[in-house]
């Protein structure tokens, strides 16, 4: 169902952020209305993908920190639930 433009309420919403054609081209107008969501929201660290393979490298040593210091360039998770 069309909505009134949120701006000037003179014609229908056809445009995002329930503006008319006019208020949406209308840069001012448009930057009254920012979205308060993106369809595409910013990932997190958590979100990352596994490392492919759990490392024996024990806690704490220096082959561990290479092994996240490769993870980190992979954009992979720094840990694994196996690892040592
Ligand atoms: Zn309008």
């Amino acid at each position: 169902m069309l909505k009134p433009c949120q701006h000037c309420a003179v014609t229908f919403a056809i445009r995002p952020r329930q503006l008319c054609y006019r208020c949406y081209e209308d840069k001012a107008v448009r930057a009254l209305y920012r979205p308060k969501t993106t369809n595409f929201p910013k990932r997190s660290r958590r979100d990352r993908r596994l490392a492919r393979r759990p490392t024996k490298a024990l806690p704490g040593s220096e082959a561990k920190l290479r092994v996240f210091e490769q993870r980190f360039a992979q954009r992979v998770q720094l840990f694994h639930p196996f690892d040592a």
